[in-house]
């Protein structure tokens, strides 16, 4: 039915900043300023504690490392929100909240720095993803400009991506079957196995306009992701998403989630993203999906940048041989865009990485070394020019 292919999926993204040994103490700063009681270098020094603690979660690694190193408090506090972001990337937004932890036994990277968003927000041209806390008490994301800041974005938060005056299901059970056929009018394509032989499939769920709510039947993908997962530091690929418990075939994984672009603003990120990647390390996830229509003549374009903004589904690596997910186009009813789900496409054991194929590789040979070992690699990652 469609193709999917990552503009620019590259591997060893490298964020995470290493502690910094070196450190002064705070009681020496407070106390050596002319002979003030121990009482007052105490309380200056809770105050310095007091408001690190709500500053210091909102930091980049580069500025938390700086932070870290000008005195021993801010040095344990940094470092107590280091542990947290490397137990957590999820940063508990995620339903049903089961950490994500990272892991890593190579090198000095302690976890990856991202926004973290459950599901796709609208990536305006101008907007840059200023801050998240993570490190401290779970918090709700801000994103876009001070002036206009979006709160922990569902896709109801966004009028323009629903259907106005969408007619959506009234079913007492969605999941009720009538001669072996699913009632409920959005089951008509529904989760199952056999279509998952394609590159990609499509199925389609309840949605905002129906009459059911979360717990619908209907609604397997809208709950959040409930497997285990955890993010394994590989010495070559980097980052790899795992799963961290047995997932039957066709169990949910979870969704690609990012900044939805225009193709016009995909093609400009991925020319920068392109030359940050001549000039050295530099990873970029901009998933490029196309749906071609029943007609043969229109094509459905999404462009997903998980780059800066996404979700666990950033760190999954391609598999030459197709890997163990499948990608599925979602539509939910009563929603303009569907959205790219991964299902689990045989029974995956605990430890094992997930994977999925970025696309054919014939179309554009010249792509990134590829690094998945399977028995059928070809070399080089599937990537095209936008
Ligand atoms: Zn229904
Ligand atoms: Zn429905
Ligand atoms: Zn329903």
């Amino acid at each position: 039915m469609g193709s999917i292919f990552p503009v620019s999926k590259r591997v060893s993204f490298s964020s995470g900043q290493r502690m910094m040994k070196k450190h002064r103490s705070c009681n020496n700063q407070t106390e050596g300023g002319g002979g003030e009681g121990e009482g007052e270098g105490e309380c200056q020094q809770q105050h310095l504690c007091n408001w690190a603690e709500l500053v210091l979660p909102w930091l980049s690694p580069p500025d938390l490392a700086s932070i870290s190193s000008t005195c021993k408090p801010l040095y344990l506090i940094s470092k107590s929100i280091t542990n947290q972001r490397s137990s957590d990337a999820s940063r508990s937004l995620e339903n049903h909240h089961a950490p994500i932890p990272f892991l890593n036994t190579l090198d000095t990277h302690p976890y990856s720095y991202f926004i973290y968003t459950p599901s796709s927000i609208i990536g305006f041209p101008s907007s840059i993803p200023l801050h998240q806390s993570w490190g401290r008490k779970p918090q709700l994301p801000i994103w876009g400009t001070p002036s206009s800041p979006i709160l922990h974005p569902k896709p109801t938060d966004f009028p323009s991506l629903m259907v106005e005056n969408a007619s959506g299901c009234g079913c007492s059970d969605c999941s009720e079957e009538i001669d072996g056929k699913f009632h409920c009018p959005c089951a008509r394509l529904r989760p199952g196995l056999s279509g998952f032989s394609e590159d990609v499939g499509v199925i389609t769920e309840c949605g905002e306009s129906c009459g059911c709510g979360r717990e619908c039947g209907n609604r397997t993908t809208q709950r959040g992701i409930a497997v285990r997962l955890k993010i394994v530091r590989d010495s070559v690929k980097g980052w790899g998403l795992h799963a961290d418990q047995f997932i039957r075939r066709g169990e949910f994984i979870c969704e690609y989630a990012g900044e939805l672009l225009t193709t016009d603003e995909a093609r400009k990120r991925q020319q920068k993203y392109d030359e940050l990647a001549s000039q050295g390390r530099f990873s970029s996830a901009l998933l490029v999906v196309r749906e071609h229509l029943p007609s043969g003549k229109a094509c459905l374009r999404l462009n997903i940048d998980a780059t800066r903004v996404g979700n666990v589904a950033r760190f999954i690596n391609h598999s030459c041989d197709g890997g163990n997910l499948s990608t599925v186009l979602v539509r939910n009813c009563g929603s303009l865009l569907p959205r790219i789900c991964f299902f689990a496409s045989r029974d995956i054991v605990e430890g094992e990485e997930l994977t999925f194929s970025y696309g054919d590789i014939r179309l554009r040979p010249k792509g990134s070394p590829c690094f998945c070992g399977s028995s059928c690699c070809f070399g080089v990652l599937p990537s095209e020019h936008t």
